[in-house]
């Protein structure tokens, strides 16, 4: 990769690569996997990622909204794609394009009936969720009687899996919770499949469930953050490859004398002669205030500068005084070299949301 020459994320598809085949190591052979690419593939490039998990042989997709799976569809997916919270309003083009609805509450599982009956359409692909504990969405164990009323003698929807997802996988003193989540998923899609007589797939474990309760990966199993590189415990981020790393450069540096000050309402104050450099990439391209102030360190030359006073919309300040460094160099925020979980965490948040915050207007740039 050539060196940066403005603020770039590089994505590195043999990472993806890695990542996934890791994933599958867990895992039995037969066991589907459906990849998450939710919000532009957890912030890097949905069109691009989804294509190469096409390619390597991902059973399935999932992302949030309809609206997401579409844009799917028009870069060439052609691997089923489950819509995890679809809404109403939505119903038409999410038929348009042949994406599967996740199907939670009888709200909407009736409005999706209505519509299917009026366009006279049967056996359309659906996917029924089950809350096992997340309290978030889903159908409990009390609502089985009026969907087996609702969902027995109709041959509108197909019932191609039914699903739960779990509260805290990767937390090991609620392995408890965990496993009673999982005992009452075994219960109800037992019955649901009796009471229906169908074999549909069956599927509860995110990444960090893949990687602590296999035992629990049933027929499919839906991954996302360990796709990008990250498994949520250091013994499982050493085996990942972060495949994101944010760039960006050093557009111009300042000598400091004692008193100066840094950036908006003068939040940063030099006690002794300093050195500045000034990034092009702020609180629009997904680096939030809460990094500013000292806060979190970027690595410039292989070595770590803090940013310092306030983040800006466009720019942020950086603390350069110890390091050998000229206008133009190479500034790295996160990637296989500073960990997007360490980074995330200097401001009380986790990889999840800072990867998945980086603003579009980032140029996205891959190596095959
Ligand atoms: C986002 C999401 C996932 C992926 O979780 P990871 O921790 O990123 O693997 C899986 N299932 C559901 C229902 C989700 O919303």
């Amino acid at each position: 990769m050539p060196k940066a020459q403005e603020t770039v994320l590089e994505i590195d598809l043999k990472s993806l690569e890695h990542n996934y085949r890791f994933l599958r190591t867990k895992l039995n052979p037969s066991t589907k996997f459906l990849s998450v690419v939710k919000a532009f593939a957890y912030g890097s490039d949905a069109d691009q990622i989804a294509l190469k998990l096409q390619e390597l042989g991902t059973d399935y997709f999932a992302v949030a909204y309809v609206k997401e799976g579409v844009a799917l569809r028009k870069a060439g997916i052609t691997k089923p794609i489950l819509v995890l919270h679809p809404q109403a309003v939505n119903f038409e083009r999410l038929i348009e394009f042949q994406l599967e609805p996740s199907l939670y509450a009888f709200g909407i599982l009736n409005q999706f009936m209505a519509l299917l009956i009026q366009k006279k359409i049967n056996r359309y692909p659906v996917h029924i969720k089950f809350n096992t504990g997340l309290n978030r969405l889903g159908f409990g164990e009390k609502d089985l009687e009026s969907l087996f009323q609702l969902l027995q003698n109709q041959d509108n929807l197909e019932i191609v899996s039914l699903f739960s997802h779990l509260a805290a996988t990767e937390d090991p003193q609620e392995e408890v919770f965990t496993k009673n989540q999982i005992a009452l998923f075994e219960k109800i899609s037992v019955e649901v499949a009796n009471r229906l007589k169908i074999q549909p797939i069956r599927h509860i474990l995110n990444t960090s469930g893949i990687l602590n309760y296999s035992e629990a990966q049933y027929d499919m199993v839906r991954s996302g953050i360990g796709l990008y590189g990250y498994g949520n415990e250091a013994k499982f981020d050493a085996e990942l490859k972060p495949i994101a790393t944010l760039k960006t450069i050093i557009s111009q540096i300042h000598h400091l004398s004692p008193n100066d000050t840094v950036g908006y309402n003068r939040a940063y104050v030099s006690k002794s002669p300093r050195v500045s450099a000034t990034l092009p990439i702020g609180h629009a391209d997904g680096i939030g205030r809460q990094y500013g102030k000292g806060k979190t360190f970027v690595l410039v030359n292989g070595q770590m500068a803090p940013i310092i006073g306030n983040v800006c919309m466009d720019m942020i300040m950086i603390d350069i005084t110890d390091i050998p460094s000229k206008e133009g160099d190479e500034v790295v925020i996160f990637g296989p070299q500073l960990s997007a979980h360490d980074v995330a965490k200097t401001a009380n948040t986790i990889s999840y949301e800072l990867i998945t915050g980086i603003s579009q207007r980032v140029k996205r740039i891959y190596t095959p």
